[in-house]
């Protein structure tokens, strides 16, 4: 007996799809003169912000990343719409941290490690609560923001620990932020 196999029908598929960049500068201003900013990336930091590129997608899941193959940003458009003012602020300034990373020849998604102990990540929430801080954030508020949807509840307050935020008292629920 023959299996009798149907033939992949005649459509047409792109394989390379060329990218759209566009300058940091042009869409986000004055991180430039941000002194959480400066710090990450000392004197050079107009020269770094200045050949950044982003790159923007529609998708409502994920907000921000940086590309572990050549560095540029990845923003979520949906995001930006939707999300809080502060958050997206402090989210800009944690991916800045991966992009200094990235140039240093960081590995920024280092295999043997969860999410709540990448030593990037770590570092990178660490510099945005520390503006978080400065911001007047309480504790409570910093651990809000470190809720996302791909940690549950133990990984958030791991991470809350890694990054010096004092984790609120356990409730029998959660919940979960929504941005
Ligand atoms: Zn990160």
């Amino acid at each position: 007996m023959t299996a009798n196999k149907a033939q992949l029908p005649s459509v047409r598929i792109p394989r390379i799809i060329r990218l759209r960049y566009h300058p940091f500068v042009d869409h986000f201003k004055g991180f430039e003169k941000v002194e959480a900013v400066r710090a990450i990336f000392g004197p050079k930091t107009n020269e770094v912000l200045r050949k950044l590129k982003v790159e923007f997608f529609s998708s409502r899941w994920g907000f921000m990343g940086v590309s572990d193959e050549d560095g540029h940003l990845l923003v979520s458009t949906h995001y930006l719409r939707t999300g809080n003012r502060r958050d997206i602020y402090l989210d800009v300034v944690h991916e800045l941290v991966h992009v200094r990373q990235f140039r240093e020849g960081k590995e920024l998604f280092a295999d043997g490690f969860e999410y709540p102990d990448l030593p990037t990540e770590i570092e990178a929430y660490r510099t945005c609560i520390a503006e978080g801080r400065r911001l007047g954030m309480t504790d409570r508020e910093l651990f809000d923001y470190l809720k996302v949807e791909w940690m549950d509840d133990k990984d958030v307050r791991r991470l809350a620990r890694n990054v010096g935020v004092r984790p609120p008292p356990k409730r029998r629920r959660a919940a979960g932020r929504k941005r």
